[in-house]
């Protein structure tokens, strides 16, 4: 087995142990060099991407063809990537329907278990606790978990101010997505900080959101969601982001 294949099982092994799975979805593996144009464009380009092919069922995971030189911090991605893959597994299974519905859940969950790796955390099970002023190495760099948490409020708030967003439907589906990784992380700081303050300005995202989605989001995206409370979710976020996608032409 090649360096970045063993990797790759290697956190199929950690994943597994800190979610207490006893199988894992199989999906095939695919690389890719990573474009700085891209990202500059962009403002993000990440080192890795899951695909789900709702008509036939398989996964692909495709990461940066050297994520294994980057040890701990590369399995940050990989672990937000497979909880996409067991997401799709889990709750859209086959159904295009719910591949939409899922988008904004799977986009939550993602951003809880890529924080729990960058936390160091093992198992759900084990005790959690830190402070806003820790710091921590990230994928984007050493930095506090205060501003580990703004940065994808900040990446909306900058995708949202550009003119004419969104320009395609690509833009508006990441943007959603980045807002959902958002209350992820928001999340685990309400169920592990002992000082997290939430009173971050969402004034840009309630433009495309509305206030009282926003609000909604704000009561509802909290902690471990039930299978109950994801079908709900699945459903608010169908109508809204199908209302988005009309009322911006995309
Ligand atoms: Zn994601």
């Amino acid at each position: 087995m090649d360096k970045v294949t063993s990797y790759i099982k290697e956190c199929e092994t950690e994943f597994m142990q800190l979610l207490g799975l006893t199988s894992f979805p199989i999906y095939e593996i695919a690389y890719k060099d990573i474009s700085l144009s891209v990202s500059d464009e962009q403002g993000y380009d990440s080192l890795g991407s899951a695909h789900y092919d709702y008509k036939t069922g398989k996964h692909t995971l495709t990461v940066w063809s050297n994520i294994h030189t980057l040890g701990e911090v590369g399995k940050q991605t990989i672990f937000h990537e497979f909880t996409h893959i067991l997401d799709d597994e889990t709750y859209v299974n086959k159904d295009p329907e719910k591949y939409i519905a899922n988008h904004g859940y799977t986009e939550y969950h993602a951003a809880q278990i890529g924080f729990l790796k960058v936390l160091g955390v093992k198992s759900i099970k084990q005790n959690i606790s830190f402070s806003m002023s820790d710091f921590i190495d990230t994928e984007s760099g050493y930095m506090s978990i205060q501003d580990y948490v703004d940065a994808p409020l900040l990446l909306a708030n900058e995708l949202i101010g550009h003119a004419n967003f969104p320009t395609e439907f690509k833009v508006l589906k990441d943007t959603m997505g980045v807002i959902f990784n958002y209350f992820g992380r928001r999340s685990i700081c309400k169920m592990y900080s002992k000082d997290y303050q939430d009173n971050a300005d969402t004034s840009t995202i309630e433009k495309p959101l509305t206030h009282a989605m926003c609000s909604f989001l704000k009561t509802y995206l909290i902690g471990v969601l039930t299978n109950q409370q994801i079908a709900v979710l699945g459903k608010f976020y169908k109508d809204m982001f199908l209302a988005l996608v009309n009322r911006y032409h995309v």
